[in-house]
C-alpha cells in the first residue's frame, strides 16, 4: 500500500450513499476515475461516478468487476459485509482493511478495543441471550439498549429506564446481540476525524461539536464552542491511538462526548469520511474526502487547516414537508443562497423521507459568532430549530 497510484487510475468505491458521492467529487477533482458498487441505480453516488457496477455488496459478478476497474478500494458505508471486503482485499488494495471495520461493525468489539487503547467508553454489558437480562448491574440503568450490530442515526436503539423495562426494549429491537449502556450525562458531543496513512503518517482536522436531534445529527460547530484546549488534545490523543492500533489506512472518526464534570468518554466509531466532516469541503483546505483519497492512493498526508469558522445544517427530508401527509414541496433554496457564506449541498436523492439525510448547508464566516448568527438565519428561513 506504500506505492503511489497516481491520478488517471480508477478508486472503487463499496457504498452509492452520499459519502460516496462526496468521495467521488474528491477523487475526479484529482484527476481519478471513479467506480461505486451499490445495487440502487439512483444512489447519490452511482449517479456522478464513471462506473456504477449496480450489484449487491455480495454480488461475486459485481465484485470482481469492481476489482477488474479499480486500481484501490475504498467504503463509504461502514456495513459492508466483511466478506465482500475479504475478497476485493485478496486482489486490491483495500483501504480501510477488514480487520478495522470489522471493529467498528461491532459496538462490543469497539468497546473492547477502546479499552484496549486506554480510551474511556461508558460502562456497559453486554446482552446476547434473555438469560443476561436479569444479570446487568444496577448501575446501568437509566440505559440505552443498542444493537450491537447495523444500528445509526438513532436506529437500533432504546432507551431504558428501569429493568424491568429491559426484557421488552430487548424484544423491541428484536432479541438481537445489544449493549446496554448507562445514560450518561452530556455536556456537549464532539467528534475527531483523523486519516491515517499505510505510511504511519497520521494528520487531524479540529474537533466538531455536534448536536443530535432524534439520535440523528442535526447541527455541527467548528471551533466547537465549550471545548477546553485540554478536552480537545485528549480526545486527538485517544482518537490517533485508536487510529494506530488498528493499523489504520483512510479517514476514521470517533465520537465521544463530553460529561458534566467535564470528564471526556468514547461514543463510537465510524471507519469512513462522517457527517460531522463535511464542514470541511467548505471550510478547510483539504476535506475529509481528499484525505480519504490521498490515504488510499499513498499519497502524502498533509495536515487539514481551517479557514473559516464554520457551522454545518443538517438536511433531513422532513424540510419537504410543511405537515404530516402534506405533499412534498422544495424547501426555499433561494432564501437561504441568499444570506452570506452560504454552501448548499444536495445529494441527489429523488424522494424525500422524514429522517432522510437529503443534503447539508455549510455556512462559513469570518468569525464563528457571524457563521452562527447567519446559521441561525438560515435554520429560520428553512423552519429549523434554532440550536
Ligand atoms: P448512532 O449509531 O445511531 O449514531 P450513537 O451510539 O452514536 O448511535 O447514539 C446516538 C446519540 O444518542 C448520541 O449521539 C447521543 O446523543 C445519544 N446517546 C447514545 N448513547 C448515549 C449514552 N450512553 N448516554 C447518553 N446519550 C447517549
Ligand atoms: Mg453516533
Amino acid at each position: 500500500m506504500t506505492s503511489f497510484i497516481a491520478p488517471g487510475a480508477t478508486l472503487g468505491v463499496m457504498g452509492g450513499g452520499q459519502l460516496g458521492r462526496m468521495f467521488v467529487h474528491a477523487a475526479q477533482q484529482m484527476g481519478y476515475y471513479t467506480a461505486v458498487l451499490d445495487a440502487d441505480p439512483a444512489s447519490p453516488a452511482g449517479l456522478v461516478a464513471h462506473h456504477h457496477i449496480q450489484a449487491d455488496y455480495l454480488d461475486p459478478q459485481g465484485l470482481a468487476q469492481l476489482m477488474q476497474c479499480s486500481a484501490a478500494i475504498t467504503t463509504e458505508f461502514e456495513n459492508v459485509p466483511a466478506a465482500a471486503l475479504m475478497t476485493l482485499g485478496a486482489h486490491r488494495p483495500v483501504a480501510p482493511g477488514v480487520p478495522a471495520v470489522s471493529v467498528c461493525q461491532d459496538r462490543a468489539a469497539e468497546k473492547r478495543h477502546f479499552a484496549y487503547c486506554d480510551v474511556a467508553c461508558a460502562p456497559y454489558a453486554v446482552i446476547e441471550h434473555a438469560a443476561q437480562l436479569s444479570a446487568v448491574p444496577e448501575e446501568l440503568f437509566p440505559g440505552v439498549l443498542k444493537t450491537t450490530r447495523l444500528g445509526y442515526d438513532g436506529k437500533g436503539q432504546a432507551r431504558v429506564k428501569t429493568r424491568a423495562d429491559l426484557p421488552a426494549a430487548w424484544a423491541s429491537l428484536g432479541s438481537v446481540s445489544a449493549v446496554l449502556e448507562k445514560q450518561l450525562p452530556l455536556a456537549y458531543e464532539v467528534s475527531v476525524i483523523v486519516a491515517r496513512s499505510a505510511a504511519g503518517q497520521v494528520v487531524h482536522f479540529p474537533l466538531q461539536q455536534n448536536l443530535h436531534r432524534d439520535g440523528i445529527l442535526a447541527v455541527t460547530q467548528v471551533p466547537a464552542p465549550d471545548l477546553t484546549q485540554a478536552v480537545q488534545q485528549r480526545a486527538i490523543e485517544a482518537a490517533e491511538r485508536v487510529a494506530e492500533s488498528l493499523g489504520y489506512v483512510g479517514v476514521l472518526c470517533v465520537e465521544f462526548f463530553v460529561l458534566k464534570d467535564g470528564s471526556l468518554v468514547a461514543n463510537e466509531m465510524a471507519p469512513r469520511p462522517h457527517n460531522s466532516g463535511h464542514y470541511s469541503i467548505d471550510a478547510c483546505d483539504q476535506s475529509q474526502f481528499d484525505l480519504q483519497v490521498r490515504a488510499m492512493t499513498g499519497a502524502p498526508l498533509v495536515a487539514p487547516r481551517l479557514h473559516s469558522p464554520a457551522v454545518m445544517l443538517n438536511l433531513l427530508g422532513d424540510l419537504w414537508f410543511a405537515s404530516a401527509n402534506a405533499a412534498p414541496r422544495e424547501p426555499d433554496w433561494a432564501g437561504v443562497l441568499a444570506l452570506p457564506g452560504v454552501h448548499l449541498h444536495l445529494y441527489g436523492k429523488a424522494m424525500p423521507r422524514c429522517g432522510r439525510k437529503m443534503g447539508h448547508l455549510t455556512i462559513t464566516a469570518a468569525t464563528a459568532e457571524q457563521a452562527r448568527a447567519v446559521a441561525l438565519q438560515a435554520a429560520a428561513v428553512l423552519g429549523l430549530p434554532a440550536f
